[in-house]
């Protein structure tokens, strides 16, 4: 089983920081996990989305 892939569906892993805190989990399916936190937890709908954009902003910049 490849341990890149996030239990609760099949996207790849991503890993964000989030306040500082740093998580990962899936932006689709919106599952992060923490190093103090063993259950998964969801990301507030505004966060996801802020979240969403600033990756699209960066595949976009790329590499200038
Ligand atoms: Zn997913």
């Amino acid at each position: 089983m490849p341990s890149d892939r996030y239990k609760f569906c099949n996207h790849r892993f991503v890993e964000i920081d989030n306040y500082g805190e740093r998580l990962i989990g899936c932006v689709e399916g919106n599952r992060w996990t923490w190093r103090a936190s063993k259950q998964p937890i969801e990301l507030p709908e505004d966060d996801l989305k802020a979240l969403k954009e600033s990756r699209k902003e960066a595949a976009l910049g790329g590499s200038s």
